[in-house]
């Protein structure tokens, strides 16, 4: 008809789209955070403009409304915010004004700052993402304050159309037109799915339509910015369940706001049971980047690897909110969030550990991811070493390394210990026997990873540790209750006979004060793995 405007987009709009349409995004449905975000963003928006204008004012609670069709394959995001004029549309969304958002922040920021209002929003190029995942998108917009709606309308190459429309009250619909391979996007599911992982900590009560009915798809709160006092346990567990997908109670909850070099909440759980997926598959950090409360990534690896096992977010204000993955790992302010977060992880885990019996808890499921730290963290190395617990041949349940070496003998040179596959074979080796003889301790180790990490350690309070199943161990210093060792017998003949019948099998043959009952044991040379690491290295077929 005649009212309707054609008009080019700006030239950089153009090049934009095709950007954002073909490269961008890695993910498509990010498209609906930023739809969201900006309706979010309205609904803030009107209510701070209301505060000076009454007329302004909300109808009545604020929603985003996600309004699937899959016959019709179209998508509608409605918001009671601020909406557009006719100016509006053609400024914000035909050129790159975007920074009506930025703008409105700054000017916040000069002017009423008790007022603020949180807005969020500010990332990306935001609207324009809507072509990853539709071929036309219509936006029907009111301003608030204002009689008159418009159309927006583009198929996002080259021109966009503005012309008269109706719109019963303030606010904007977003519709698109699905394209034919992002049918996804009309699922309500997905959608729901998508706005969870995204869009949680907006405020306003976000519902997605399924079978007529308008269903709440967020929590709407940003439960890490509330004030601890003010979260309940239950609150803190509901929250934890959702974030890691689990059903357990946390073992430990830590939640902090951190000022001054660096400014940011954490808010993270230590699971109190360990994941079916077992977690030594992947080795990444999931814990959540957010900035100002927007969702940016849960890959920005806040964590060490050795802590993986911790769910929860991270909240800065340090970084811009359009923050671009290149600068998420070049950035000094994520390494010093990364530090401030570990060392808090361990001395929570520090604090913990007084409790042995609830830390056995912990340490049962977790235990062997935290070794690797000691085996690849030579800045924690030390810490973590105290974290560590162990079955001993000298005592029942679990004991520390600061522990055993309490309990050393006078003349004992080392922490021993054996490593092997199964606990309860270890408890019964023939390795033992002198040990036990000497009335000296071994530290019993059943994990695959213990036959790496105690070389790393190497001493613990300036004791070194060592295998049993290594070398020649010299045990005579020992002082104590040995028993009476009877004439050494002379096996100068035997033992080139033995050496021998087993040939190229084993490299050496010798007489060792090691067996009490067995008559002989298989040892490791000096330099070089120890035998649970052959084994290990034979079945991963080196
Ligand atoms: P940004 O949000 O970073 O400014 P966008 O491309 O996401 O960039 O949006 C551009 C602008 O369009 C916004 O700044 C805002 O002024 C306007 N806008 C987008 N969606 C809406 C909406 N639902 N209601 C009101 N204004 C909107
Ligand atoms: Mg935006």
């Amino acid at each position: 008809s005649e009212t309707v405007e054609r008009h080019e987009f700006g030239a950089e709009v153009g090049r934009l789209l095709d950007l954002v349409v073909h490269a961008l995004y890695s993910e498509r449905e990010i498209f609906l955070r930023e739809l969201v975000a900006n309706a979010a963003d309205a609904v803030d928006r009107r209510r701070f403009e209301a505060l000076s204008d009454p007329t302004l004012m909300l109808p009545g609670d604020a929603s985003l409304r996600v309004v699937p069709d899959k016959e019709a394959r179209r998508l509608t995001i409605s918001d009671t915010g601020i909406g557009m004029s006719k100016a509006d549309l053609a400024q914000h969304l035909g050129t790159i004004a975007r920074s009506g958002t930025l703008a409105f922040a700054k000017s916040l920021s000069e002017s009423q700052a008790a007022d603020k209002p949180s807005l969020i929003g500010q990332f990306g190029v935001g609207f324009y993402s809507a072509f990853m995942v539709a071929d036309r998108v219509e936006v029907t917009s009111r301003r608030a304050g204002s009689e008159e709606a418009w159309l927006w309308a583009s198929d996002g190459r080259g021109e966009y159309t503005l012309a008269p429309a109706e719109r019963a009250e303030a606010g904007t619909d977003i519709v698109l037109h699905i394209k034919e391979d992002a049918t996804e996007f009309l699922e309500p599911f997905r959608l729901q799915s998508i706005i969870r992982k995204w869009a949680d900590h907006i405020t306003i009560p976000i519902t997605v339509a399924r079978d007529g009915k308008d269903e709440p798809a967020n929590e709407g709160t940003a439960l890490w910015r509330k004030p601890k006092s003010e979260i309940t346990a239950e609150r803190y567990t509901e929250f934890y369940r959702h974030l890691g997908h689990v059903f357990d109670e946390p073992w430990a909850t830590l939640h902090w706001r951190a000022e001054g070099q660096i400014d940011f909440t954490a808010l993270l759980f230590i699971p109190g049971m360990k994941p079916f997926q077992a977690v030594e598959g992947e080795r990444e950090s999931k814990v959540r980047l957010h900035v100002r409360r927007m969702f940016i990534t849960d890959e920005a690896e806040l964590l060490p690897p050795w802590l993986r096992f911790v769910h929860g977010v991270v909240d800065t204000e340090d970084l811009p909110l359009n923050v671009s993955r290149e600068m998420l790992q070049a950035t000094p302010v994520l390494a010093r969030i990364r530090r401030a977060v570990t060392n808090r992880v361990i001395s929570e885990l520090k604090t913990k550990a007084k409790d042995a019996e609830a830390y056995t808890k912990f340490y049962e499921n977790f235990g062997s991811i935290l070794k690797e730290g000691v085996w690849e963290d030579s800045e924690h190395r030390k810490d973590l070493a105290g974290l560590l617990r162990f079955k001993s041949s000298a005592v029942e349940g679990w004991t520390t390394l600061a522990d055993y070496v309490a309990r050393m003998k006078e003349g004992q040179e080392a922490i021993y210990y054996l490593a092997g596959d199964d606990a309860a074979a270890l408890a019964q080796s023939p390795q033992l026997e002198g040990f036990r003889a000497k009335g000296v301790e071994v530290l019993l180790m059943a994990e695959n990873i213990d036959a790496f990490w105690p070389e790393r350690l190497d001493k613990f309070e300036e004791k070194p540790l060592r295998s049993i199943t290594q070398g020649s161990i010299d045990l005579s210093k020992v002082a104590g209750e040995a028993a009476e060792q009877g004439e050494a017998a002379d096996l100068s003949r035997l033992l080139p006979l033995v050496k021998d019948a087993l040939g190229e099998d084993v490299s050496e043959v010798r007489a060792t004060d090691r067996l009490v009952d067995s008559a002989v044991v298989l040892a490791a040379p000096e330099y070089g793995p120890d035998l649970q690491m052959q084994r290990l290295l034979k079945r991963a077929g080196r």
